[in-house]
């Protein structure tokens, strides 16, 4: 029952509650960036655009599945909804194909496709090198061998030197083992213009240790697919950034705050049917951060880092 309350602390309740629906709504109906989408041949670019307006996700960007062409398709369907990265399916195959060749740039074949990569970048028709897998070997997809080679090698030192020329960010999928957390910190200081973004967050790296690697390199951004709450294929290692109730963990809540311009929101779905539910999840997410911060992990960040009009 609600005696003895005094008119303005009513007033104060009711502003309240009005402050968190209003948080609530806006949210709902934020334009989201989807930083972790896979163009694949195997769905019209159609049916994509239907499920993202569906989930209110104004734009997506990644590597397509196999060769950057596959992503033509898309951008002829939708220029202003699609953010074509390079490289992921070419130097992926040649990785697994060559090993130490392609990794330490003694590969001709693998030289004539940087060119090409090049040159579509120069083109601006490639915004993003990516997504490379150095450290993939808990976290593969079931029809793709686990590889690791140096985050810092010549490869990916020449990589993240045409994203630095280019303006690009080149998007990184690393599991977190202390060695390539080293070699990754020594790529970003090789130069402080260029951007990496950690595909998944590190897959189950502790808020506190992003946090920390996030402070020493102002260069590292972070996106979050996989850290969501879905099931997992059960050998991929991966861990929640959230807990009951889709909750977002203390340590990781300060973190998203204390670095909301360093977050990008990705969905990495093989499986279209997850889409929606994986959105909600960061739906979710987002209500629980400051108006500011939710709008930079929403789409502000995205928008910034490619020059994507609203
Ligand atoms: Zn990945
Ligand atoms: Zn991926």
């Amino acid at each position: 029952m609600i005696r003895h309350i005094r008119p303005s602390a009513l007033m104060a309740i009711v502003c309240m509650v009005t402050a968190i629906e209003a948080r609530g709504a806006g949210n709902e109906t934020l334009p989201l960036a989807d930083l972790h989408f896979h163009a694949d041949q195997a769905q019209s670019p159609e049916s994509v655009l239907e499920a993202m307006d569906r989930a209110g996700v104004r734009w997506a960007g990644n590597g397509p599945k196999g060769a950057d062409p596959n992503w033509r398709a898309y951008v002829e369907a939708a220029r202003d909804r699609f953010i074509p990265f390079g490289g992921q399916g070419a130097i992926g195959t040649r990785v697994q194909q060559q090993g130490e060749a392609a990794w330490n740039l003694k590969s001709a074949d693998l030289d004539r496709y940087l060119g090409a990569l090049e040159q579509g970048l120069r083109e601006k028709r490639l915004r993003g090198i990516g997504e490379l897998f150095v450290n993939n070997m808990h976290t593969h997809a079931p029809t793709f061998q686990p590889t690791r080679y140096p985050a810092d090698s010549p490869l990916m030192r020449r990589l993240f030197s045409l994203a630095v020329t280019y303006h690009v960010p080149l998007s990184v999928h690393m599991e977190a083992d202390p060695s390539s957390i080293e070699e990754l910190e020594r790529l970003l200081a090789t130069d402080r213009n260029g951007i990496v973004i950690w595909a998944h967050c590190g897959f189950w790296i502790e808020g506190r240790d992003v946090q920390a690697m996030m402070d020493r390199n102002p260069i590292l951004m972070c996106e979050l697919s996989h850290r969501d709450d879905r099931r997992h294929n059960p050998r991929l290692r991966a861990g929640d950034i959230t807990g009951a109730g889709r909750t977002l963990k203390p340590e990781w809540k300060t973190l998203l705050e204390k670095h909301s311009d360093r977050f990008l929101i990705g969905t990495d779905v093989d499986d279209p049917g997850q889409y929606a539910d994986i959105i909600a999840f960061y739906r979710v997410v987002l209500a629980q951060l400051s108006p500011e911060a939710a709008g930079r992990l929403a789409n502000g960040n995205a928008i910034r880092l490619f020059g994507l009009s609203r």
